[in-house]
């Protein structure tokens, strides 16, 4: 693989979590992706990964059944940089009557699995509303990405989570997925996928 094609499919991954800025954090990836490793199980065992390009994904499906692992490696994110906080969001629900001061509603989750949670930043009515995905719920269906990408900011897409994921040497997915949208990609140092998928917070 060129250096070329490496920073060209690298640049992809960085593009997929809007944070080209915040991505000189040097060392901590392999700390970070270290303490999530189980040699037994999953996480990354070489430099590269696998990666969806969200240009090029359309959210079919079958991320959430074609991966080996169950439930998949795959995940949704919401970048919060996209993300307009709206008091509807398409990928949480399809009810729009849903009221501004409402943090659970009623209406019909766009998820099948309540992995899309709602939350008033500010405490009050007119408060910005943060869209996150519980990762211990999402099955990478991709319902809420497909809902996001057609009605909304394309805040919201699929990721293959390098701490989870077995480095297939051939993706199940990447080989049946129906617009070649997975790729390996390599994974330097330099590169935090925490910290480009805003996913500090996670376990
Ligand atoms: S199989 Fe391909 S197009 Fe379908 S959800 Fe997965 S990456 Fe996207
Ligand atoms: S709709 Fe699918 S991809 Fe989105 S959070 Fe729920 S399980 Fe995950
Ligand atoms: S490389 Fe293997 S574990 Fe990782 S996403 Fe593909 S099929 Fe799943």
């Amino acid at each position: 693989m060129t250096e070329k094609k490496n920073w060209d499919r690298r640049n992809f991954l960085r593009k997929a979590g809007q944070a080209t800025c915040a991505l000189a954090l040097g060392g901590l990836a392999y700390r970070v992706i270290g303490q999530h490793m189980n040699e037994d199980t999953a996480g990354p065992r070489s430099k590269y990964v696998w990666q969806i390009d969200p240009e090029k994904c359309t959210n079919c499906g079958k991320c959430e059944t074609l991966c080996v692992r169950t439930p998949s490696a795959v995940k949704a994110v919401n970048d919060q940089k996209k993300c307009s906080f709206c008091v509807v969001c398409h990928g949480h629900i399809s009810d729009n009557k849903i009221a501004r001061d409402q943090d659970v509603n009623d209406g019909e989750k766009i998820c099948p699995y309540d992995a899309v949670t709602r939350r008033n930043y500010s405490g009050g009515k007119d408060g910005y509303f943060i869209y996150d995905i519980d990762h211990d719920k999402c099955t990478g269906c991709g319902k809420c990405a497909h809902a996001c990408t057609e009605k909304g900011t394309k805040s919201m897409f699929l990721i293959i989570r390098p701490d989870l994921c077995l480095s297939c040497n051939s993706c199940d997915i990447a080989s049946s997925c129906p617009e070649g949208a997975i790729d390996r990609l390599y994974m330097g140092p330099e590169d935090d996928f925490k910290g480009i998928y805003e996913l500090e917070g996670m376990v």
